[in-house]
């Protein structure tokens, strides 16, 4: 941020006035840290599935090819890492798309309900084989002025988020309404929710609350970076609050139709 700050001219002095430019060097120093940050992070998270992956392939060729039952679960670690690459490799190119200003967002009327509905479909499988219900409570008139692509990530990510870190049996549901000049949407859930400390951090790259449980359910620590990034994009905010009982609701607007 730059403060720009005025001084009076001496009644002497034929000076009108003196304009000084002051740069923030603190944020700057932040900046340079958040960047340095994201590249060990990145160099981290890509190395551990590649590591992985050599020493089973190894491990593989001396000998545990010709034992059946540990051949089945190196292959599936060896499936399992490589799908994590390619997730990896997908969430940063969308990062480095977004943040280079090369994801061309188009503005276009979208109705709301289908939009919840796609995403609703996308994790079907995956929420029934938790027995997690999910609901859609939006008028079918709701829309909003938004680029349908970016839209549909944003809500597949946050209603993914509510389906893998839900408890089994749980409930989901995708909320709209109008507000104003805007819509708001909420993705709610009844799961854990997220601790206090944590909030203020969620939307950060590569933030995770428990990392453990997040690259078990197959996290990367991107998604919500990246809706966050889209979402201010498209003019609208993000924004969390605990639901009551427990659960977590993420909400965000976007400029109405
Ligand atoms: P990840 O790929 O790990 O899911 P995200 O950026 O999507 O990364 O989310 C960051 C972290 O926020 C997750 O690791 C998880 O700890 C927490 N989180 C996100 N959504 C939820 C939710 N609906 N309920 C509880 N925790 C969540």
């Amino acid at each position: 941020s730059t403060k720009l700050v005025l001084a009076q001219a001496s009644p002497r002095q034929e000076t009108v006035g003196t304009v000084v430019v002051m740069h923030d060097v603190t944020e700057l120093r932040r900046l340079e840290t958040m960047r340095r940050d994201f590249v060990a992070n990145v160099s981290h998270e890509l190395r551990t599935p590649v590591s992985i992956i050599r020493a089973t392939a190894e491990t593989l060729q001396e000998g545990a090819l010709d034992d059946p039952k540990h051949a089945k679960r190196f292959l599936d670690a060896l499936i399992r890492n490589s799908e994590r690459l390619g997730r990896l490799i997908s969430d940063l190119l969308d990062i480095s798309r977004i943040e280079a200003g090369e994801y061309a967002l188009e503005a276009g009327e979208l109705p709301l309900q289908r939009a919840a509905e796609r995403a609703v479909d996308a994790v079907a499988a995956h929420a029934a084989s938790r027995s997690i219900d999910i609901s859609i409570d939006i008028t079918d008139d709701l829309c909003a002025v938004a680029d349908a692509n970016a839209l549909d990530q944003v809500l597949l990510n946050l209603v993914g988020n509510a389906v893998k870190y839900s408890h089994e049996g749980g409930q989901v549901s995708i909320r709209g309404r109008s507000l104003d000049e805007h819509v708001v949407l909420e993705v709610v859930d009844d799961g854990p929710g997220i601790p206090a400390a944590h909030r203020d951090r969620i939307f950060e790259r590569f933030y995770r609350v428990d990392s453990g449980r997040s690259r078990e359910v197959g996290g990367t620590g991107l998604g919500l970076s990246i809706v966050k990034h889209l979402v201010t994009s498209m003019n609208g905010q993000i924004g969390y609050k605990a639901a009551t009982p427990r659960g977590s609701i993420f909400w965000f607007t976007l400029p109405a139709c």
